[in-house]
This record gives structure tokens, sequence and C-alpha cells, in this order.
């Protein structure tokens, strides 16, 4: 327990980003999994600042999401990075439906209005 804001932003809880996470279309940009370069292309990175296309991110999440079943320890997808993936970029960047299959959000869907 010595570093409690860690398990907290862990638990999607923490302060981890001022504002919400977005993508980005950085000019420039080669991704270095597809080593695609596009000029649009989307892109997302985490604080550690590793950063991938948005498809790439997506794959990379849904594939971990399937294989392992869960969401909740998923690392960056940098090799030797250790970040996980925190929900709010689970949020953004993982389709609904794999969210709702693997009930891994505090996600409440009892919302009717
Ligand atoms: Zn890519
Ligand atoms: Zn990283």
């Amino acid at each position: 327990m010595d570093r409690p804001e860690e398990v907290l932003e862990n638990a999607g809880l923490g302060q981890d980003y001022l504002g919400q996470p977005k993508t980005q279309v950085l000019p420039g940009f080669t991704c270095d999994i597809c080593c695609e370069d596009e000029p649009g292309l989307e892109t997302y990175a985490m604080k550690c600042g590793h950063r991938y296309c948005v498809d790439c991110y997506r794959q990379y999440l849904a594939q971990k999401i399937k294989d392992e079943g869960e969401a909740g320890r998923i690392q960056c997808p940098k090799d030797g990075c250790n970040r996980i993936v925190d929900s709010k970029s689970l949020d953004l960047l993982v389709a609904v439906d794999l969210k709702y299959r693997y009930v891994i959000f505090d996600w409440n869907p009892n919302t009717t209005d």
C-alpha cells in the first residue's frame, strides 16, 4: 500500500487525465506496429507516451480481452512497458459490445430514461 494513487489509477479512479483521453492526428507519425504513416491517421498514447495508431490499439486490446477475458490488467502494447491500460483509454478504444460481453468496467447498464 505504498503507492495508493497507483492503485486508484489502475482502478480508473485516479487523476490520470486532466480531461478525457482522446485520439490525435499527428503529422509525420508512423505507427510502430503496422508501419502505417498515412496523413490523418488517428493515434493514441497513454501517459507513458507510447503512441500507436488507433486501429492497432483496438486490435491489441480486443485480442487481449478475448484471450484473457479481462481488461483490468492489460499493459501498454510497447514491449517491456508496464503501464496498465486505464479504463478511460479502454472506454475510448474498445468497442461497446466487447466491453458489455466481458463486463469489465464499473459500468452501469441500468440507465433507463
Ligand atoms: Zn498501427
Ligand atoms: Zn507504454
